[in-house]
Protein backbone atom coordinates (compact mmCIF):
# COMPACT_ATOMS: atom_id res chain seq x y z
CA UNK A 1 0.00 0.00 0.00
CA UNK A 2 2.86 2.54 0.42
CA UNK A 3 4.41 1.39 -2.59
CA UNK A 4 1.27 2.14 -4.22
CA UNK A 5 0.75 5.73 -2.80
CA UNK A 6 4.23 6.71 -3.26
CA UNK A 7 3.48 5.06 -7.14
CA UNK A 8 1.08 7.78 -7.30
CA UNK A 9 3.54 10.79 -8.00
CA UNK A 10 6.21 8.71 -9.41
CA UNK A 11 4.05 7.74 -12.11
CA UNK A 12 4.15 11.26 -13.35
CA UNK A 13 7.51 12.14 -13.15
CA UNK A 14 9.78 13.38 -16.20
CA UNK A 15 11.86 11.59 -18.06
CA UNK A 16 14.91 13.70 -16.82
CA UNK A 17 13.58 12.79 -13.21
CA UNK A 18 13.97 9.46 -13.51
CA UNK A 19 17.12 9.44 -15.43
CA UNK A 20 18.49 11.71 -12.62
CA UNK A 21 17.07 8.94 -10.04
CA UNK A 22 18.83 6.03 -11.75
CA UNK A 23 22.08 8.65 -11.85
CA UNK A 24 22.34 8.99 -8.25
CA UNK A 25 22.07 4.75 -7.62
CA UNK A 26 24.94 4.82 -9.71
CA UNK A 27 26.56 7.47 -7.84
CA UNK A 28 26.33 5.50 -4.90
CA UNK A 29 26.73 2.09 -6.29
CA UNK A 30 30.45 4.06 -7.55
CA UNK A 31 31.47 5.86 -4.22
CA UNK A 32 30.80 2.99 -1.97
CA UNK A 33 32.02 -0.21 -4.27
CA UNK A 34 34.13 -1.65 -1.71
CA UNK A 35 31.86 -1.27 1.14
CA UNK A 36 28.72 -2.69 -0.68
CA UNK A 37 31.46 -5.50 -2.01
CA UNK A 38 32.04 -6.56 1.24
CA UNK A 39 28.47 -6.62 2.71
CA UNK A 40 27.82 -9.07 -0.55
CA UNK A 41 30.98 -11.08 0.44
CA UNK A 42 29.80 -11.36 4.16
CA UNK A 43 26.28 -12.36 3.31
CA UNK A 44 26.71 -14.57 0.63
CA UNK A 45 31.05 -15.90 0.95
CA UNK A 46 31.13 -14.82 -2.72
CA UNK A 47 35.07 -13.39 -3.51
CA UNK A 48 35.20 -9.65 -3.52
CA UNK A 49 36.81 -10.74 -7.36
CA UNK A 50 33.37 -11.85 -7.52
CA UNK A 51 31.48 -9.35 -5.59
CA UNK A 52 32.74 -6.01 -7.68
CA UNK A 53 32.68 -7.81 -11.26
CA UNK A 54 29.39 -9.92 -10.86
CA UNK A 55 27.24 -7.23 -8.66
CA UNK A 56 28.08 -3.65 -8.73
CA UNK A 57 30.18 -3.96 -12.82
CA UNK A 58 26.26 -5.31 -14.37
CA UNK A 59 24.48 -3.13 -12.49
CA UNK A 60 26.43 0.02 -13.78
CA UNK A 61 26.35 -1.29 -17.05
CA UNK A 62 22.17 -1.29 -16.45
CA UNK A 63 22.20 1.53 -15.51
CA UNK A 64 23.70 3.41 -17.54
CA UNK A 65 22.08 1.69 -20.95
CA UNK A 66 18.84 2.38 -19.31
CA UNK A 67 19.67 6.02 -18.43
CA UNK A 68 21.06 6.22 -22.22
CA UNK A 69 18.06 4.24 -23.86
CA UNK A 70 14.79 4.60 -21.17
CA UNK A 71 12.93 7.34 -22.80
CA UNK A 72 13.60 6.48 -26.43
CA UNK A 73 12.20 2.79 -26.02
CA UNK A 74 9.27 4.08 -23.54
CA UNK A 75 8.26 7.26 -25.33
CA UNK A 76 5.27 6.89 -27.44
CA UNK A 77 5.74 5.35 -30.61
CA UNK A 78 4.01 5.65 -33.77
CA UNK A 79 2.48 3.08 -36.03
CA UNK A 80 1.58 3.31 -39.40
CA UNK A 81 -1.86 1.62 -40.19
CA UNK A 82 -2.79 1.68 -43.85
CA UNK A 83 -6.42 0.70 -43.18
CA UNK A 84 -6.98 4.04 -41.41
CA UNK A 85 -4.89 6.90 -43.03
CA UNK A 86 -6.54 9.43 -41.46
CA UNK A 87 -5.99 8.04 -38.15
CA UNK A 88 -2.63 8.33 -36.16
CA UNK A 89 -2.21 4.84 -34.45
CA UNK A 90 0.11 5.08 -31.40
CA UNK A 91 1.93 2.62 -28.49
CA UNK A 92 2.24 4.30 -25.13
CA UNK A 93 3.91 2.59 -22.74
CA UNK A 94 2.17 3.35 -19.07
CA UNK A 95 3.32 2.37 -15.85
CA UNK A 96 1.28 -0.98 -14.32
CA UNK A 97 1.83 0.45 -10.67
CA UNK A 98 3.58 -1.87 -8.31
CA UNK A 99 5.88 -4.34 -9.45
CA UNK A 100 6.10 -7.18 -6.80
CA UNK A 101 10.09 -8.73 -7.29
CA UNK A 102 11.08 -11.95 -5.70
CA UNK A 103 14.87 -12.98 -5.86
CA UNK A 104 16.87 -15.89 -5.15
CA UNK A 105 20.65 -15.43 -3.16
CA UNK A 106 23.04 -16.01 -5.81
CA UNK A 107 23.27 -12.06 -6.57
CA UNK A 108 22.30 -10.70 -3.35
CA UNK A 109 22.87 -6.74 -5.06
CA UNK A 110 22.20 -7.58 -8.27
CA UNK A 111 19.38 -9.63 -8.39
CA UNK A 112 17.51 -7.07 -6.12
CA UNK A 113 18.94 -3.90 -8.81
CA UNK A 114 18.16 -6.13 -12.51
CA UNK A 115 14.53 -6.01 -12.27
CA UNK A 116 14.40 -2.64 -9.95
CA UNK A 117 15.97 -0.45 -12.64
CA UNK A 118 13.47 -1.06 -15.78
CA UNK A 119 10.52 -1.32 -13.51
CA UNK A 120 11.39 2.69 -11.93
CA UNK A 121 12.31 3.69 -15.56
CA UNK A 122 8.84 2.80 -16.35
CA UNK A 123 7.31 4.84 -13.80
CA UNK A 124 6.62 2.12 -10.92
CA UNK A 125 6.84 1.04 -7.58
CA UNK A 126 8.42 -1.98 -6.37
CA UNK A 127 8.31 -4.30 -3.79
CA UNK A 128 11.43 -6.56 -3.43
CA UNK A 129 11.41 -10.12 -1.70
CA UNK A 130 14.86 -11.05 -1.71
CA UNK A 131 15.74 -13.92 -0.06
CA UNK A 132 16.28 -15.41 3.16
CA UNK A 133 19.58 -16.94 2.78
CA UNK A 134 21.05 -13.16 1.75
CA UNK A 135 18.27 -11.55 4.40
CA UNK A 136 20.96 -9.61 6.21
CA UNK A 137 22.47 -7.24 3.36
CA UNK A 138 19.15 -6.02 2.21
CA UNK A 139 18.73 -3.67 4.78
CA UNK A 140 21.99 -1.98 3.41
CA UNK A 141 20.98 -1.84 -0.23
CA UNK A 142 17.69 -0.08 0.47
CA UNK A 143 19.38 2.72 1.76
CA UNK A 144 20.52 3.24 -1.94
CA UNK A 145 17.06 3.58 -2.92
CA UNK A 146 16.00 6.13 -0.49
CA UNK A 147 18.58 8.20 -0.54
CA UNK A 148 18.30 8.50 -4.03
CA UNK A 149 14.71 9.07 -3.94
CA UNK A 150 15.21 11.50 -1.41
CA UNK A 151 17.90 13.10 -3.11
CA UNK A 152 15.33 14.41 -6.27
CA UNK A 153 12.75 15.06 -4.23
CA UNK A 154 10.33 11.65 -3.98
CA UNK A 155 8.75 9.27 -1.33
CA UNK A 156 11.51 6.48 -0.10
CA UNK A 157 8.15 4.61 -0.02
CA UNK A 158 8.52 3.92 -3.68
CA UNK A 159 10.62 1.20 -3.12
CA UNK A 160 10.02 -1.85 -0.46
CA UNK A 161 12.29 -4.24 0.20
CA UNK A 162 10.87 -7.59 2.62
CA UNK A 163 12.38 -10.13 4.39
CA UNK A 164 10.42 -13.30 4.77
CA UNK A 165 10.45 -17.40 3.94
CA UNK A 166 9.00 -18.93 0.59
CA UNK A 167 5.37 -18.09 2.34
CA UNK A 168 6.19 -14.10 2.54
CA UNK A 169 6.97 -14.92 -1.31
CA UNK A 170 3.60 -16.61 -2.20
CA UNK A 171 1.91 -13.41 0.10
CA UNK A 172 3.25 -11.13 -3.02
CA UNK A 173 2.49 -13.00 -5.26
CA UNK A 174 -1.40 -13.21 -3.77
CA UNK A 175 -1.18 -9.58 -2.93
CA UNK A 176 -2.74 -7.98 -6.27
CA UNK A 177 0.35 -6.31 -7.50
CA UNK A 178 0.56 -5.52 -11.38
CA UNK A 179 3.38 -7.61 -12.40
CA UNK A 180 5.62 -10.41 -10.50
CA UNK A 181 9.44 -10.66 -11.57
CA UNK A 182 10.44 -14.33 -10.14
CA UNK A 183 14.14 -15.11 -10.39
CA UNK A 184 14.57 -18.58 -8.57
CA UNK A 185 13.89 -22.13 -9.06
CA UNK A 186 12.09 -24.58 -11.53
CA UNK A 187 9.93 -25.82 -8.84
CA UNK A 188 9.38 -22.79 -7.10
CA UNK A 189 8.27 -20.62 -10.60
CA UNK A 190 5.65 -23.62 -10.98
CA UNK A 191 4.08 -22.25 -7.36
CA UNK A 192 4.41 -18.25 -8.58
CA UNK A 193 1.98 -19.82 -11.47
CA UNK A 194 -0.56 -21.07 -9.45
CA UNK A 195 -0.67 -18.22 -6.92
CA UNK A 196 -0.73 -15.73 -9.83
CA UNK A 197 -3.85 -17.00 -11.42
CA UNK A 198 -5.78 -16.25 -8.17
CA UNK A 199 -5.46 -12.45 -9.45
CA UNK A 200 -4.81 -13.30 -12.93
CA UNK A 201 -1.46 -11.07 -12.12
CA UNK A 202 0.90 -11.68 -15.43
CA UNK A 203 4.51 -12.80 -13.93
CA UNK A 204 7.87 -12.92 -15.72
CA UNK A 205 9.45 -16.10 -14.84
CA UNK A 206 13.78 -16.17 -14.63
CA UNK A 207 14.17 -19.69 -13.42
CA UNK A 208 17.28 -22.48 -13.43
CA UNK A 209 19.85 -23.27 -15.78
CA UNK A 210 21.69 -26.13 -17.31
CA UNK A 211 23.67 -24.64 -19.89
CA UNK A 212 25.92 -26.43 -22.28
CA UNK A 213 29.04 -25.07 -23.46
CA UNK A 214 30.24 -26.54 -26.59
CA UNK A 215 33.87 -26.60 -27.26
CA UNK A 216 34.47 -27.73 -30.87
CA UNK A 217 38.34 -29.35 -31.97
CA UNK A 218 38.62 -26.11 -33.94
CA UNK A 219 38.27 -24.07 -30.77
CA UNK A 220 41.52 -22.15 -29.81
CA UNK A 221 42.97 -24.30 -26.78
CA UNK A 222 43.33 -21.03 -24.11
CA UNK A 223 40.44 -18.90 -24.81
CA UNK A 224 38.29 -21.96 -24.33
CA UNK A 225 40.37 -23.39 -21.18
CA UNK A 226 39.67 -19.76 -19.29
CA UNK A 227 35.89 -19.44 -20.38
CA UNK A 228 35.11 -22.81 -18.99
CA UNK A 229 36.67 -22.06 -15.95
CA UNK A 230 34.91 -18.47 -15.36
CA UNK A 231 31.78 -20.19 -16.95
CA UNK A 232 32.04 -22.99 -14.07
CA UNK A 233 34.04 -21.74 -11.26
CA UNK A 234 32.47 -17.34 -11.00
CA UNK A 235 30.35 -17.15 -8.18
CA UNK A 236 31.77 -21.01 -6.69
CA UNK A 237 29.45 -21.88 -10.02
CA UNK A 238 25.77 -20.58 -8.13
CA UNK A 239 25.31 -19.02 -11.49
CA UNK A 240 22.27 -18.91 -13.49
CA UNK A 241 24.02 -19.01 -16.63
CA UNK A 242 26.85 -21.35 -15.33
CA UNK A 243 28.14 -23.70 -17.80
CA UNK A 244 26.86 -26.70 -16.37
CA UNK A 245 27.38 -29.56 -19.17
CA UNK A 246 30.97 -29.06 -21.09
CA UNK A 247 30.47 -30.69 -23.97
CA UNK A 248 34.16 -30.99 -26.06
CA UNK A 249 34.64 -32.71 -29.16
CA UNK A 250 37.01 -35.96 -29.53
CA UNK A 251 39.60 -34.39 -31.32
CA UNK A 252 40.50 -31.49 -28.26
CA UNK A 253 39.02 -33.28 -25.45
CA UNK A 254 42.33 -34.79 -23.71
CA UNK A 255 44.34 -31.70 -24.11
CA UNK A 256 41.50 -29.77 -23.08
CA UNK A 257 40.84 -32.23 -19.83
CA UNK A 258 44.32 -31.94 -18.78
CA UNK A 259 44.16 -27.95 -19.09
CA UNK A 260 41.90 -27.26 -16.93
CA UNK A 261 42.71 -30.11 -14.45
CA UNK A 262 46.08 -28.41 -14.45
CA UNK A 263 44.29 -25.14 -13.34
CA UNK A 264 41.74 -26.33 -10.33
CA UNK A 265 44.23 -28.51 -8.82
CA UNK A 266 46.14 -25.14 -8.08
CA UNK A 267 43.18 -23.25 -7.10
CA UNK A 268 43.01 -21.67 -3.75
CA UNK A 269 40.10 -21.76 -1.47
CA UNK A 270 39.09 -20.42 1.75
CA UNK A 271 37.29 -17.29 3.67
CA UNK A 272 37.19 -14.21 1.24
CA UNK A 273 37.93 -11.89 3.32
CA UNK A 274 40.82 -13.38 5.27
CA UNK A 275 43.24 -11.22 3.28
CA UNK A 276 45.30 -13.16 0.70
CA UNK A 277 43.43 -13.70 -2.30
CA UNK A 278 40.77 -16.93 -2.96
CA UNK A 279 39.78 -18.15 -6.18
CA UNK A 280 36.61 -20.03 -5.33
CA UNK A 281 34.70 -18.97 -2.23
CA UNK A 282 31.95 -20.77 0.05
CA UNK A 283 28.66 -21.57 -0.94
CA UNK A 284 25.59 -19.74 0.20
CA UNK A 285 23.34 -22.66 2.20
CA UNK A 286 23.78 -25.89 3.69
CA UNK A 287 20.72 -26.96 1.49
CA UNK A 288 22.71 -25.81 -1.39
CA UNK A 289 26.24 -27.67 -0.61
CA UNK A 290 23.98 -30.61 0.61
CA UNK A 291 22.59 -30.75 -3.00
CA UNK A 292 26.21 -30.23 -5.00
CA UNK A 293 27.89 -33.26 -2.72
CA UNK A 294 24.95 -35.62 -3.51
CA UNK A 295 25.20 -34.78 -7.27
CA UNK A 296 28.91 -35.41 -7.16
CA UNK A 297 28.81 -38.38 -5.45
CA UNK A 298 26.03 -39.93 -7.19
CA UNK A 299 28.37 -39.37 -10.74
CA UNK A 300 31.40 -40.87 -9.32
CA UNK A 301 29.53 -43.99 -8.19
CA UNK A 302 28.38 -44.57 -12.01
CA UNK A 303 31.79 -43.88 -13.14
CA UNK A 304 32.70 -40.29 -13.46
CA UNK A 305 36.33 -39.74 -13.47
CA UNK A 306 37.41 -36.95 -10.80
CA UNK A 307 39.98 -35.22 -12.18
CA UNK A 308 39.78 -32.75 -8.94
CA UNK A 309 38.50 -32.11 -5.82
CA UNK A 310 35.18 -33.83 -5.05
CA UNK A 311 34.62 -33.14 -1.74
CA UNK A 312 33.66 -30.98 1.23
CA UNK A 313 36.34 -28.86 2.73
CA UNK A 314 37.39 -26.47 5.36
CA UNK A 315 34.27 -27.61 7.20
CA UNK A 316 35.03 -25.59 10.50
CA UNK A 317 35.11 -22.48 8.37
CA UNK A 318 31.79 -22.69 6.10
CA UNK A 319 30.40 -24.46 3.28
CA UNK A 320 32.96 -25.32 0.93
CA UNK A 321 33.31 -27.50 -1.44
CA UNK A 322 35.98 -28.20 -3.39
CA UNK A 323 36.57 -26.82 -7.01
CA UNK A 324 35.55 -30.42 -9.05
CA UNK A 325 36.25 -31.74 -12.58
CA UNK A 326 34.26 -34.30 -13.37
CA UNK A 327 35.31 -36.18 -16.78
CA UNK A 328 33.01 -38.55 -18.96
CA UNK A 329 29.98 -37.71 -17.62
CA UNK A 330 26.78 -39.97 -18.84
CA UNK A 331 23.46 -39.59 -19.30
CA UNK A 332 22.96 -42.07 -16.50
CA UNK A 333 24.09 -39.23 -14.22
CA UNK A 334 21.73 -36.79 -11.82
CA UNK A 335 24.09 -34.34 -12.61
CA UNK A 336 23.62 -34.79 -16.57
CA UNK A 337 19.88 -33.21 -15.66
CA UNK A 338 20.12 -31.55 -12.33
CA UNK A 339 20.83 -28.09 -11.93
CA UNK A 340 24.09 -28.27 -9.76
CA UNK A 341 24.69 -24.51 -8.87
CA UNK A 342 27.87 -25.41 -7.20
CA UNK A 343 31.25 -25.74 -8.42
CA UNK A 344 31.90 -28.54 -10.67
CA UNK A 345 32.69 -28.68 -14.03
CA UNK A 346 31.11 -31.77 -15.77
CA UNK A 347 32.79 -32.86 -19.11
CA UNK A 348 31.15 -35.17 -21.84
CA UNK A 349 32.95 -36.49 -24.53
CA UNK A 350 31.56 -35.68 -28.41
CA UNK A 351 32.04 -37.19 -31.41
CA UNK A 352 31.19 -33.82 -33.36
CA UNK A 353 28.37 -30.97 -33.90
CA UNK A 354 25.03 -33.20 -34.24
CA UNK A 355 25.85 -35.33 -31.06
CA UNK A 356 26.79 -31.98 -29.39
CA UNK A 357 23.57 -30.29 -30.17
CA UNK A 358 21.31 -33.26 -29.22
CA UNK A 359 22.74 -33.62 -25.85
CA UNK A 360 22.63 -29.83 -25.41
CA UNK A 361 19.15 -29.69 -26.28
CA UNK A 362 18.21 -32.80 -24.50
CA UNK A 363 17.82 -31.13 -21.08
CA UNK A 364 14.31 -29.69 -19.27
CA UNK A 365 15.67 -26.21 -19.85
CA UNK A 366 17.03 -23.47 -22.39
CA UNK A 367 18.78 -20.17 -20.40
CA UNK A 368 21.65 -19.64 -22.34
CA UNK A 369 24.73 -20.99 -23.66
CA UNK A 370 28.27 -21.30 -25.54
CA UNK A 371 30.02 -22.08 -28.57
CA UNK A 372 33.87 -22.65 -29.13
CA UNK A 373 35.33 -22.71 -32.38
CA UNK A 374 37.49 -20.59 -34.70
CA UNK A 375 35.25 -21.29 -37.62
CA UNK A 376 32.03 -18.72 -37.93
CA UNK A 377 30.27 -20.59 -40.26
CA UNK A 378 30.09 -23.64 -37.74
CA UNK A 379 29.59 -21.23 -34.95
CA UNK A 380 26.30 -19.89 -36.01
CA UNK A 381 25.27 -23.51 -37.83
CA UNK A 382 25.56 -24.88 -34.17
CA UNK A 383 24.30 -21.25 -32.15
CA UNK A 384 21.14 -21.78 -34.58
CA UNK A 385 20.26 -24.94 -33.52
CA UNK A 386 20.31 -24.46 -29.64
CA UNK A 387 17.36 -23.92 -27.96
CA UNK A 388 18.51 -21.70 -25.68
CA UNK A 389 17.27 -17.97 -24.46
CA UNK A 390 20.80 -16.68 -25.76
CA UNK A 391 24.10 -17.70 -27.63
CA UNK A 392 27.44 -16.83 -26.56
CA UNK A 393 30.06 -17.34 -29.75
CA UNK A 394 33.79 -17.66 -28.45
CA UNK A 395 32.99 -15.83 -24.63
CA UNK A 396 31.18 -17.04 -21.99
CA UNK A 397 28.41 -14.99 -20.33
CA UNK A 398 28.74 -11.79 -22.36
CA UNK A 399 25.34 -11.80 -23.58
CA UNK A 400 24.25 -10.62 -20.35
CA UNK A 401 26.50 -7.51 -20.18
CA UNK A 402 25.32 -6.64 -23.59
CA UNK A 403 22.50 -4.86 -21.65
CA UNK A 404 20.65 -3.65 -25.13
CA UNK A 405 19.86 -7.92 -25.74
CA UNK A 406 17.14 -9.23 -23.98
CA UNK A 407 17.66 -11.86 -21.20
CA UNK A 408 15.76 -14.86 -20.25
CA UNK A 409 14.70 -18.37 -21.12
CA UNK A 410 13.00 -21.30 -22.90
CA UNK A 411 11.50 -24.75 -21.86
CA UNK A 412 12.14 -24.73 -18.19
CA UNK A 413 14.01 -21.48 -17.97
CA UNK A 414 11.11 -19.57 -17.77
CA UNK A 415 9.92 -16.53 -20.04
CA UNK A 416 9.54 -12.91 -20.08
CA UNK A 417 12.24 -11.00 -20.38
CA UNK A 418 14.48 -8.81 -18.29
CA UNK A 419 17.26 -6.50 -19.90
CA UNK A 420 17.19 -4.39 -23.12
CA UNK A 421 13.91 -2.84 -24.67
CA UNK A 422 11.76 -5.75 -23.71
CA UNK A 423 13.06 -5.29 -20.35
CA UNK A 424 11.99 -2.28 -19.83
CA UNK A 425 8.81 -2.44 -22.22
CA UNK A 426 7.44 -5.49 -19.80
CA UNK A 427 7.05 -3.21 -17.19
CA UNK A 428 4.70 -1.36 -18.30
CA UNK A 429 1.17 -1.65 -20.19
CA UNK A 430 1.77 -1.04 -23.87
CA UNK A 431 -1.13 0.74 -24.70
CA UNK A 432 -2.75 0.91 -28.10
CA UNK A 433 -4.24 4.20 -28.79
CA UNK A 434 -6.05 5.54 -32.26
CA UNK A 435 -7.03 9.40 -32.81
CA UNK A 436 -7.82 11.45 -35.36
CA UNK A 437 -5.39 12.91 -37.78
CA UNK A 438 -8.16 14.26 -40.05
CA UNK A 439 -11.20 14.62 -37.92
CA UNK A 440 -13.99 13.00 -40.26
CA UNK A 441 -17.03 13.28 -37.77
CA UNK A 442 -19.08 10.84 -40.11
CA UNK A 443 -20.78 8.10 -38.23
CA UNK A 444 -19.97 4.48 -39.46
CA UNK A 445 -23.69 3.44 -40.07
CA UNK A 446 -23.64 -0.56 -39.00
CA UNK A 447 -27.13 -0.13 -37.94
CA UNK A 448 -29.83 -1.24 -38.98
CA UNK A 449 -28.40 -3.50 -41.20
CA UNK A 450 -28.94 -3.40 -45.13
CA UNK A 451 -29.28 -6.49 -47.78
CA UNK A 452 -26.60 -5.09 -49.18
CA UNK A 453 -23.99 -5.20 -46.18
CA UNK A 454 -22.67 -8.12 -46.62
CA UNK A 455 -21.69 -7.50 -50.29
CA UNK A 456 -20.44 -4.19 -49.63
CA UNK A 457 -17.69 -5.80 -46.55
CA UNK A 458 -16.94 -8.40 -49.29
CA UNK A 459 -16.18 -6.01 -52.18
CA UNK A 460 -14.09 -4.02 -49.75
CA UNK A 461 -11.97 -7.11 -48.53
CA UNK A 462 -11.45 -8.27 -52.32
CA UNK A 463 -10.67 -4.50 -53.10
CA UNK A 464 -8.33 -4.08 -50.65
CA UNK A 465 -6.10 -7.54 -50.23
CA UNK A 466 -6.68 -9.11 -53.85
CA UNK A 467 -3.90 -9.85 -56.11
CA UNK A 468 -3.20 -7.69 -58.94
CA UNK A 469 -4.40 -4.54 -59.85
CA UNK A 470 -7.40 -5.22 -62.51
CA UNK A 471 -9.09 -7.33 -59.97
CA UNK A 472 -9.09 -4.73 -57.57
CA UNK A 473 -10.17 -1.82 -59.71
CA UNK A 474 -12.90 -4.08 -61.09
CA UNK A 475 -14.10 -4.68 -56.76
CA UNK A 476 -13.69 -1.26 -56.32
CA UNK A 477 -16.47 -0.31 -59.38
CA UNK A 478 -18.89 -3.01 -57.35
CA UNK A 479 -18.18 -1.74 -54.04
CA UNK A 480 -19.78 1.81 -55.86
CA UNK A 481 -22.13 0.30 -56.95
CA UNK A 482 -23.38 -1.12 -54.35
CA UNK A 483 -23.07 2.13 -51.72
CA UNK A 484 -24.95 4.25 -54.44
CA UNK A 485 -27.78 1.54 -54.12
CA UNK A 486 -27.61 1.19 -50.41
CA UNK A 487 -27.73 5.23 -50.32
CA UNK A 488 -30.40 5.46 -52.78
CA UNK A 489 -32.74 2.46 -50.54
CA UNK A 490 -32.75 0.17 -53.64
P1 LIG B 1 14.33 -20.50 -4.80
O1 LIG B 1 13.33 -20.80 -5.85
O2 LIG B 1 14.50 -21.49 -3.69
O3 LIG B 1 13.97 -19.13 -4.07
C1 LIG B 1 13.85 -17.92 -4.77
C2 LIG B 1 12.96 -16.98 -3.99
O4 LIG B 1 11.63 -17.47 -4.00
C3 LIG B 1 13.35 -16.81 -2.53
O5 LIG B 1 13.23 -15.46 -2.18
C4 LIG B 1 12.31 -17.65 -1.81
O6 LIG B 1 12.05 -17.23 -0.49
C5 LIG B 1 11.10 -17.44 -2.68
N1 LIG B 1 10.07 -18.46 -2.60
C6 LIG B 1 10.20 -19.74 -2.17
N2 LIG B 1 9.01 -20.36 -2.25
C7 LIG B 1 8.12 -19.47 -2.72
C8 LIG B 1 6.72 -19.51 -3.04
N3 LIG B 1 6.01 -20.60 -2.86
N4 LIG B 1 6.15 -18.40 -3.53
C9 LIG B 1 6.87 -17.27 -3.73
N5 LIG B 1 8.17 -17.17 -3.44
C10 LIG B 1 8.80 -18.26 -2.95
O7 LIG B 1 15.70 -20.22 -5.53
P2 LIG B 1 17.11 -20.00 -4.83
O8 LIG B 1 17.56 -21.31 -4.31
O9 LIG B 1 17.06 -18.84 -3.94
O10 LIG B 1 18.02 -19.59 -6.09
C11 LIG B 1 18.60 -20.49 -6.94
C12 LIG B 1 17.78 -20.68 -8.20
O11 LIG B 1 17.59 -19.43 -8.84
C13 LIG B 1 18.48 -21.53 -9.21
O12 LIG B 1 17.58 -22.42 -9.80
C14 LIG B 1 18.99 -20.53 -10.23
O13 LIG B 1 19.23 -21.04 -11.50
C15 LIG B 1 17.90 -19.54 -10.22
N6 LIG B 1 18.36 -18.26 -10.78
C16 LIG B 1 17.92 -17.89 -12.01
C17 LIG B 1 18.35 -16.71 -12.56
C18 LIG B 1 17.86 -16.26 -13.92
O14 LIG B 1 18.01 -15.10 -14.22
N7 LIG B 1 17.30 -17.12 -14.74
C19 LIG B 1 19.22 -15.89 -11.85
C20 LIG B 1 19.65 -16.30 -10.61
C21 LIG B 1 19.20 -17.49 -10.07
Amino acid sequence: ARAREAQKQWRHSSWDERRRLLQHIMDHLLAHSDELCRVVVQDSGKTMENAIAGEIWPVCEKLRWTIRNGEKYLKTENVWTPLFPHKRAMIEYHPLGVIGVICPWNYPLQNIMGPTIPALMAGNGVVVKVSEAVAWSSARFLRIFQEALESIGYPSDLVQIVNGYGETGAALVRSGVELIVFTGSMPNGRRIIEGSAENITPVILELGGKDPMIICDDADLDQAVHAALGGVFINCGQNCLAAERLLVFDGIYDRFTEAVAGYVNNFRQGPPLGGEPVDVGAIVSPIQIDLVERLVNDAVSKGARVLAGGKRTLTDQGQYFQPTILADVTDDMDITREETFGPVMCIRRVSGEEEAIQIANGADYGLSSTVFTTDKDRARRLANQLEAGSTCINDFGFTYMAMGLPFGGVKGSGFGRLNGAEGLRACTNRKAVLEDRIALHKPIRIYPVTPHDYDIAKRTIQMIYRRGILGRIGNLFGLIGLQLRKATGR
